[in-house]
């Protein structure tokens, strides 16, 4: 029986790949990453210090030596960089887009890259994003791409931010959501793409619960073999 897999877990914004991917490293004890909280992070400050997002050098300065830690607690995990709890902070909708400007420059996914894969390389993971099957963890032992149609993803997204106390509307999430996944999409450096090996969920009619069940049978399988 294989033990401490690497699970990655790709997607579009609101395909439910946050609370499966969190459900379904409970259910196994292991760790989940959430890879998009660290373009989050570098969206954030980039923002904060009037970085422009086409400024690669800038932006890679902040990757190095981010004091970054994620504090588990009962009702989530909270994110700190030096004294400050960001974790509400990098929900806003203006670090979304920023993330996703970010995220598009080399230098940043190179530094990042490394990171993730110091964060994952021991197993005993899932980790969440756009690029995590087909270039953070190409070997990943299961791969899984989730995906809903447009206009479930918007509702959810828009009832997450609500929950997160983040103020919008409905239409802005959905306009915000599409722009994102285009630019993820169209980038040239590790796109946001289904790898050929990936098992693929859509989960537009399907509760959490039935999409962790699902996720948890694929893993049981790849366990055995
Ligand atoms: O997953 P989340 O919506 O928090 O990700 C924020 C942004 O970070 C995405 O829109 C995408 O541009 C970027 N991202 C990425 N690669 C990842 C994870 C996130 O480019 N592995």
């Amino acid at each position: 029986m294989k033990t401490a897999l690497i699970i990655a877990i790709d997607g579009p914004s609101g395909a439910g790949k946050s609370s499966s991917s969190r459900q379904l490293a409970a259910r196994l004890g292991y760790r989940y990453i959430d890879t998009g909280a660290l373009y989050r992070i570098i969206g954030l400050l980039a923002w904060e210090r009037h970085i422009s997002p086409d400024d690669g050098e800038g932006l890679a300065a902040l990757c190095h030596d981010l004091p970054l830690h994620f504090v588990s607690e009962p009702t989530g995990v909270r994110i700190v960089l030096g004294e400050r709890d960001i974790t509400t902070a990098i929900r806003q909708p203006e670090v979304s887009q920023m993330a996703s400007k970010v995220s598009a420059q080399p230098a940043v996914r190179q530094a990042l890259l490394t990171l993730q894969r110091q964060m994952g390389q021991d197993g005993g993971v899932v980790l969440e994003g756009r690029d995590i099957g087909t270039v953070v963890f190409p070997n990943a032992d299961v791969k899984f791409f989730l995906e809903a149609s447009a206009e479930e993803r918007g509702q959810r997204r828009y009832r997450e931010l609500q929950q997160q106390g983040v103020s919008t509307t409905l239409e802005a999430t959905l306009r915000e959501m599409a722009e994102r996944d285009q630019r993820d999409s169209e980038r040239a450096h590790a796109p946001l793409r289904c790898a050929d090996d990936a098992i693929v969920v859509d989960s537009t009619t399907l509760s959490l619960d039935e999409v962790v069940r699902l996720l948890l049978q694929h893993v049981a399988a790849v366990r055995k073999c």
